[in-house]
């Protein structure tokens, strides 16, 4: 007898929720329940999976590193972590001479990495400018993480309210909004932190006049711009960095979700002036930068970093822009187009067409063998793994819109 796809109540925290498709196993761009049933995956596990399911390349150098050393600690260094370190700092970042990046700091999370960030921006205040030069800037619509310092930078109230007291000094600034910024930004600013698109908040870009704002203004009185690339990082928006993309200069970039191909590693690329304030105590964590990650990682990294696999993700990204153009067309209603590269999503202009509406259609496709995602209060999102084919595509955006021509 076939298992039944969901598992009802199941012993994990109820805000995952009281239904949950239990997931088998995945093939390339698929993914399949443990009833057999297929899925083409556009979600990748949130922005996670960028090479796609079932990689006997990458299985096979964990298996190798576990064999070999599966772990020391942060008091030693091994061969993986310094040649992934290595090879991310030798990288053409964006910010040109501004950012040259000495180090990188491993971590497990983008939330981790995003708090590791914040500390490094408040050791470097301190440092050079004295005490009380703390505050903290972000955006609104903004999605850092839900550690108590990552989400003191996270703007939507229903994450943040029931946490509160945050971290002190923390401010959420309206986004794209240079005179808001020119009023709120001056010296006693640690850091300000942004993603160049925002991932979870709407698929809001930088704009460019904002992003110059912020270099200078930043640059002006020495605060440290951090660009969150958890998302957005690796290739994701067609560039391996997309703050570049943007015109964003940043000081720290913090990366994680598809950079050890769906195992748990982040970083944070450490610029000179901050790495040598860095002592002993300072930040640390057990498993951060551990050999099998790390080691699966850089032949991740090896695969997105070149230039090849950039400019199709780029091609891709168009050719899933246009047929979501097209799609809407078709649908006869106006809307928004959002996104970059692989990370693209659109709304309905219509209160009809709302997040309930959006949530609707997210579990309607589920049921067609179809997973995608939602972000912001009303946004259909699709973040496929990069590998995706045209055809894969193709199919992808007939199944959605053949659900939504059901919902209208
Ligand atoms: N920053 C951004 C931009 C993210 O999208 C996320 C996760 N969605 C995070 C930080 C937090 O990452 P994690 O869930 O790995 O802690």
């Amino acid at each position: 007898m076939k298992a039944d796809a969901t598992v009802k109540n199941p012993p994990l925290p109820k805000q995952y929720g009281e239904e949950l498709l239990v997931f088998d196993f995945g093939e390339g761009c698929y993914l399949f329940d443990r009833s057999g049933k297929q899925y083409l995956d556009m979600g990748s596990g949130i922005a996670v999976n960028a090479l796609g399911y079932g990689r006997s390349d990458l299985a096979d150098i964990a298996a190798a590193q576990m064999r070999r050393l599966i772990h020391v600690s942060n008091l030693f260094a091994t061969e993986p972590e310094l040649e992934l370190a290595g090879k991310i700092i030798a990288a053409a970042v964006p910010g040109g001479s501004h950012s040259s990046f000495e180090a990188v700091h491993f971590g497990n999370s983008g939330s981790e990495a995003n708090e590791t960030a914040i500390k490094y921006a408040r050791l470097y205040a301190r440092t050079k400018r004295g005490a009380g030069h703390h505050r903290l800037i972000a955006f609104s619509n903004s999605f850092h993480g839900r550690t108590m310092g990552s989400l003191s930078l996270t703007a939507n109230p229903a994450y943040r309210e029931p946490f509160e007291p945050l971290i002190p000094g923390s401010e959420i600034l309206p986004f794209n909004d240079v005179s808001a910024l020119e009023k709120s930004l001056d010296g006693n600013v640690a850091a300000v932190m942004i993603e160049p698109v925002q991932g979870e908040g709407g698929l809001n870009i930088v704009s460019r006049n904002f992003a110059k704002a912020l270099n200078n203004l930043c640059r002006k009185y020495d605060v440290l711009l951090i660009a969150d690339e958890v998302q957005t990082g690796l290739g994701r928006c067609g560039s391996l960095f997309a703050s570049g993309i943007v015109g964003l200069e940043p000081d720290m970039i913090t990366l994680a979700k598809p950079m050890a191909g769906g195992l748990p590693l982040s970083a944070v690329l450490v610029p000179e002036k901050v790495n040598d304030l860095l002592k002993p105590g300072h930040h640390a964590t057990t498993f951060g930068g551990g050999p099998v990650t790390t080691a699966v990682a850089s032949a991740v990294w090896d695969i997105l970093s070149k230039p090849e696999f950039m400019a199709e993700t780029r091609r891709k990204g168009e050719f899933l822009e246009s047929l979501l153009a097209s799609g809407m067309k078709e649908m006869g209603i106006k809307g928004d187009l959002l996104g970059a590269g692989l990370l693209r999503g659109f709304r309905f202009h219509s209160d009809k067409y709302d997040g309930i509406w959006c949530s609707r259609i997210i579990g309607e496709a589920r049921n067609e063998g179809l997973i995608i995602l939602k972000t912001g209060a009303d946004v259909l999102r699709l973040a496929p793994p990069l590998v995706i084919s045209d055809k894969e595509i193709k199919e992808g955006v007939n199944l959605l819109f053949k659900v939504i021509k059901n919902n209208l």
